[in-house]
């Protein structure tokens, strides 16, 4: 874990926490990002986003990219998605997704509001990974007026399953989707974790492979609020800014959104960070593998772990106070690492998971 420049997080989360799994959205700021805010705060600076701090965060952002892209701010995910989605498509257009995608299960109809009526289609494909076989079943499958026109393809990096797209199968996704006529976005709530978990550069997974639009998060990877919307195809952002006004997304005081990118974006903190909450998945996955009765439903590529266990050890890990998921993705226990998972809350983890499947 880097030093602590202010506050301490590990104050924050004991290892005795018991909510440390429950989800990545569950943990503080990461020390990093809110020295950055902090800093933001000396003084008075523009409004709407003609400040310094976004100035350079977009500029940090198209050096990261190798990519003269279009960079904006918006407050979370759903807004992310629902308005990068609204962009890129007219009302009687359709979006193809996994049906698993966070747009799909998660967002409240978001997408389909904020682009008056684009319906989503789901596909469905193994490891919560779209194919190309899936996708051109569903984009195939009608091309009548009374079928809402396929116009858009989005993928989840990394998937809510915890699983990772290899740069060629987003490439093989991209080709298919433009050789029709669509549109690629990618819902990156977890695109740091994806990225360290390949190796590649950013460039790899986004614009390099065929992705038109990303919403990369910030927010799973420590900021305290904010995602970033990455236009690759500048000719797709045409007006966005109003389309964010409109819909409640632009912040007045844009700097403290932007600013703390700027913390985790220097010396790569972010990546650090996300290798970590990576490493400790990691930890999570090989200590279950000798669990009986544990079985891991996803392979572990990200940072989370998805697990069945008997509904006995689940009872019992609520029992000691112990939160978690069960409803998301495909089911089974749903556990998150993130930035400043302590190794030692794992093994606690798995210390209780052993000494409850000893007692079945
Ligand atoms: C967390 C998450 C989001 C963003 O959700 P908000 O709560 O709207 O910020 C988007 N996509 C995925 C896959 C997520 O896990």
């Amino acid at each position: 874990m880097p030093e602590t420049h202010v506050g301490d997080a590990s104050s924050l989360r004991p290892t005795e926490n018991k909510l440390l799994f429950a989800s990545d959205n569950y943990a503080g700021i990461c020390p990093e990002a809110l020295a950055a805010l902090v800093e933001a705060n000396a003084g008075n600076a523009p409004a709407y986003g003609d400040d310094d701090w976004t100035r350079r965060v977009s500029d940090r952002l198209r050096d990261l990219f190798a990519c003269d892209c279009d960079v904006y701010f918006v407050f979370n995910g759903t807004a992310a998605n629902s308005l990068a989605l609204a962009s890129l498509c007219q009302s009687y257009h359709s979006v193809v997704c996994h049906d698993l995608a966070h747009v799909e299960t998660d967002e409240c109809g978001g997408p389909e509001f904020f682009s008056n009526g684009s319906k989503l289609l789901p596909a469905s494909g193994e490891n919560g990974k779209l194919n190309p076989a899936a996708l051109l079943d569903v984009i195939t499958r009608r091309s009548d007026i009374h079928y809402p026109k396929p116009r858009v393809v989005t993928l989840t990096q990394a998937t809510e399953v915890g699983t990772v797209y290899r740069p060629a199968e987003i490439a093989a996704i991209a080709e298919l989707a433009h050789r029709h006529g669509l549109r690629v976005h990618m819902d990156g709530a977890r695109f740091a974790n994806a990225l360290v978990s390949l190796g590649v550069a950013p460039a790899d997974i986004s614009w390099r492979a065929g992705v038109d639009v990303l919403c990369f998060g910030g927010t799973k990877m420590g900021l305290p609020v904010g995602e970033a919307v990455v236009f690759f195809d500048r000719s797709l952002s045409e007006d966005f800014a109003w389309r964010c006004k409109q819909a409640g997304q632009l912040a007045s005081k844009m700097r403290f959104l932007s600013a703390p990118w700027l913390g985790i974006l220097d010396g790569d903190v972010w990546k650090q960070h996300a290798a970590h909450a990576n490493a400790m998945a990691q930890r999570l996955a090989q200590g279950l593998r000798d669990i009986p009765g544990a079985q891991l439903l996803f392979p572990v590529e990200a940072n989370g772990v998805f697990a069945s266990l008997p509904p006995e050890v689940l009872e019992g890990l609520r029992a000691r106070g112990w939160r978690f998921y069960t409803f998301i993705g495909a089911g089974g226990a749903r556990f998150m690492c993130s930035w400043d998972t302590p190794l030692e809350s794992v093994e606690r983890l798995l210390n209780d998971l052993r000494d409850l499947s000893r007692k079945r």
